[in-house]
């Protein structure tokens, strides 16, 4: 239970998406197992389906955990797509390039190893969707190196923005967690008011938020 919508609508809503199949349904089941937080499944094809109607081909996530997300977005992405995809931490980045391999995408997904707010100070180009999905306290710090890495029209979809619940209902909130939630209430005040993005809030899985980053001409 989510605490983000009713469950009998998210478990209606699951039932409904197909599986899928092979490598992906293999890393579900061990997400599951080793309570690695994976997007939900409503938002995986969330997911897909924003990335092929945006013809999205050069992808960031920040984020990549065992590369569950970066498999489904180079594959939505096709033939000529490519994620790069940042994680800090040793082990994913060991399971993740394992699976990478395994879905045969080495030359279409590059994991950088290091703390989110530190890569992107030096990633340079031009991105047509990002995905922001780790460092869940630091999105706001990461906003504006994202920003300038998206390009005009591009799309920023920043995950677990309501966080199971807490964001928008004080009485969800577990003492712990108090800095982050506020923390994302902030981000979310910020995203939607923000001067080059029209934003929307989508609650599925965790919470999704799409931003689009206006066209120049129409800033
Ligand atoms: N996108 C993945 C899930 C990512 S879970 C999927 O849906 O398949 C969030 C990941 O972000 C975790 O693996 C965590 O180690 C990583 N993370 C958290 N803070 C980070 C930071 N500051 N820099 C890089 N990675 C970070
Ligand atoms: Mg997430």
């Amino acid at each position: 239970m989510s605490n983000i919508t009713e469950k009998y609508v998210e478990e209606y809503i699951r039932e409904l998406l197909p599986p899928q199949g092979g490598l992906l349904a293999e890393l579900e089941n061990f997400a599951v197992e080793n309570h690695v937080p994976i997007i939900h499944k409503e938002v995986a094809a969330l997911l897909k389906v924003i990335t092929k109607s945006s013809n999205s081909k050069k992808i960031l996530e920040i984020g990549t955990a065992i590369g569950y997300s970066s498999i489904l977005l180079a594959t939505a992405a096709g033939k000529d797509g490519h994620v790069t995809t940042i994680e800090r931490n040793d082990k994913m980045i060991e399971n993740a390039l394992i699976n990478i391999e395994k879905a045969k995408l080495i030359n279409s997904i590059k994991v950088i190893q290091g703390d989110a707010q530190e890569v992107l100070g030096f990633l340079q180009g031009k991105y047509d969707l990002i995905f922001l999905d780790g460092a869940k306290g630091h999105y706001k710090e990461m906003l504006k190196n994202c920003i300038d890495l998206l390009k005009d029209g591009g799309v920023l979809i920043s995950d677990n923005i309501l966080f199971k619940g807490m964001v928008a209902n004080d009485d969800l909130v577990h003492r712990r967690q108090r800095t982050i939630v506020n923390r994302m209430r902030d981000y979310l005040q910020y995203i939607c008011n923000h001067s080059v993005l029209d934003t929307t809030i989508i609650p599925i899985g965790d919470g999704v938020a799409i931003s689009y980053k206006r066209q120049e001409e129409l800033k």
